[in-house]
C-alpha cells in the first residue's frame, strides 16, 4: 500500500513540475512515507527524520505522511520542530497546500475515506506491476493491529473507479495488476442499481484486458475467502497460483486472544478447496510469534501448521505492542529473548518450506515477469508466478517483459534459470 501511495505522491508532484533526486541535500521537498505496523518501523522513522534534518538544505520543506503521521499527530512537531507537515495516509493529497504556503505548518490526520483517490491525478506511466487499491481500512479489529486506527473503518472503492484505474494502468505500461487492500477479499461495492460487486468481479473484469497478463491480490482475511473467489482460481488463468492468506498463529487459543478466526479446520478447508480448483496453488502466510500469553505449546502449534500447510514465501515477526491496541494492555507479555528464540525456530521451518518448494521447481518451465537487472549488471531478475526471484544470465538480445524460463537450479532464496522463448 505504501508503494502505491508513494507512486501517487510522486505522480502528483510531477504534475507540478517537480523532479526526483536521490540526494537529500539537493531536495526542495522531502517526504517520508511511513509505516506504523511495528514499533521498530516507527522508531526508524524518527531516526531517519533526525538524519534528514541534518542533511537537508535550510529552505527545504520536509515532513511525514502515512501511518506514523496519523499515529503521532501534533506530537511529531514536538519531537522534530523543523517538520513542515504531518499528513495521515488518507490526507496526502493535501501536500500542495504546504507547497503553496511554505511558511505554515500543516497537520491533517483525518480519516477522509476515498477523497484522496478522487483528487489525485492519474498516472501517465505505470511500472510493469501496478498496485490498485480496492478498499481502505479494516473492520476486523485484530487485537494487535494499529491499522483500524491509522487507516480507519473499511470502505470499498466504486467498481468503475477501480476498473478505470486498472484500464489506465494497462494503457500506460502495466502487465501485472495487484489489487490491494488491508482486507482485500472483503471488497464489496453496491452501485446505485443495487448490484453488488466483489473482488472476483474485479478480477474477471481486469482479466479481459489484453495487456494484463498476471493478476494477484493482497492481503486476504481467511473467512472472507468466499466460494466465488475460490472458484475464480480455477477459471481465470491470469490469476496467479499464489495466495497470501495470513493465519498469524497455529494456536486456536492465541487466535481467540488475537480476535482472529480460530477454527483451524475451516482454514484448512479453504486451502483444500483452493487446491481442488487449482492444484498448483501455493499459500503464504504472515505470522506473529510471542503474542501475549503464548506458551511453548501454543508456539509448537504454529510450527505444526507451518509444516502442514507448507507455506512458502511467508513473513514472520516478533509481536510488537502498538498504541491504541488491546493486546498492548494484555497481561503476560512475552520477553524479547523468548520471542527471538521462537522467531528463529519458525524462520528455520519457513526457510525449509521455501527451500523444498524452490528445489521442486528445478526442471519446470515458468512464465516470469521481468523485474530488474541485478547489482552486477550481468544478470536479470524475474518474478515467477509464485513471487520467487529467478535469476538469468543477461542475454545479448533485447528481452520481452514476460519470458518463459526453464529453472535449472535453486536454493532457499532464489531460482536460477535460462530464457527459453519470448512470449
Ligand atoms: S485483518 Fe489485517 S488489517 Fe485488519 S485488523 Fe486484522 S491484521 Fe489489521
Amino acid at each position: 500500500m505504501n508503494v502505491y501511495d508513494g507512486q501517487r505522491i510522486a505522480a502528483m508532484l510531477k504534475t507540478r513540475g517537480m523532479v526526483e533526486t536521490d540526494n537529500v541535500a539537493d531536495a526542495d521537498l522531502i517526504i517520508l512515507n511511513t509505516c506504523a505496523v511495528r514499533e521498530k518501523a516507527t522508531n526508524k522513522v524518527y531516526s531517519a527524520l533526525g538524519r534528514i534534518r541534518r542533511a537537508k538544505k535550510e529552505s527545504a520543506l520536509f515532513g511525514i505522511v502515512g501511518c506514523v503521521a496519523r499515529e503521532s499527530g501534533a506530537d511529531a512537531f514536538k519531537r522534530i520542530p523543523e517538520l513542515n507537515f504531518v499528513l495521515g495516509p488518507q490526507s496526502y493529497h493535501k501536500l500542495p497546500e504546504i507547497i503553496d504556503n511554505p511558511d505554515t505548518k500543516l497537520l491533517n490526520i483525518d480519516l477522509g475515506g476515498l477523497e484522496k483517490f478522487d483528487e489525485l491525478p492519474q498516472m501517465t506511466q505505470t511500472p510493469l506491476v501496478a498496485y490498485i487499491p480496492v478498499q481502505e481500512g479494516c473492520n476486523h479489529c485484530c487485537t494487535y493491529c494499529i491499522v483500524p486506527y491509522t487507516r480507519g473503518r473499511e470502505i470499498s472503492r466504486p467498481f468503475n473507479d477501480v476498473i478505470n484505474d486498472t484500464i489506465n494502468a494497462a494503457n500506460t505500461g502495466a502487465i501485472e495488476i495487484c489489487f490491494l487492500g488491508q482486507n482485500v477479499n472483503g471488497y464489496q461495492y453496491i452501485d446505485e442499481n443495487g448490484t453488488t460487486y466483489r473482488l472476483s468481479d474485479l478480477i474477471r473484469a481486469a482479466a479481459q484486458l489484453p495487456e494484463i497478463q498476471r493478476i494477484r491480490f493482497t492481503s486476504s482475511y481467511p473467512t472472507e475467502m468466499t466460494d466465488d473467489l475460490i472458484e475464480i482460481f480455477g477459471t481465470e488463468k491470469k490469476l496467479l497460483p499464489f495466495l497470501n492468506m495470513p493465519i498469524q498463529s497455529g494456536s486456536p487459543r492465541i487466535l481467540k486472544l488475537m480476535n482472529r478466526p480460530d477454527d483451524l479446520n475451516a482454514y484448512k478447508t479453504i486451502v483444500e478447496k483452493l487446491k481442488r480448483v487449482r492444484p498448483d496453488i501455493q499459500i503464504s502466510s504472515d505470522f506473529i510469534v510471542g503474542f501475549p500469553d503464548e506458551t511453548d505449546e501454543d508456539f509448537a502449534e504454529t510450527l505444526r501448521i507451518a509444516r502442514e500447510i507448507k507455506y512458502i514465501n511467508s513473513y514472520s515477526f516478533k509481536y510488537s505492542p502498538r498504541p491504541h491496541t488491546a493486546a498492548a494492555l494484555m497481561k503476560n507479555q512475552i520477553s524479547e529473548q523468548i520471542k527471538s528464540v521462537r522467531l528463529q525456530k519458525l524462520d528455520a521451518q519457513l526457510n525449509e518450506n521455501q527451500r523444498e518448494f524452490n528445489m521442486s521447481c528445478i526442471g519446470a518451465e515458468m512464465l516470469c515477469l521481468y523485474e530488474s537487472a541485478d547489482k552486477t549488471g550481468k544478470n536479470l531478475v524475474f518474478r515467477t508466478p509464485y513471487m520467487q526471484q529467478c535469476i538469468v544470465a543477461k542475454p545479448d538480445q533485447k528481452i520481452a517483459s514476460m519470458q518463459k524460463i526453464k529453472i535449472i537450479d535453486a536454493n532457499k532464496s532464489c531460482l536460477h534459470g535460462e530464457i527459453i522463448k519470448s512470449e
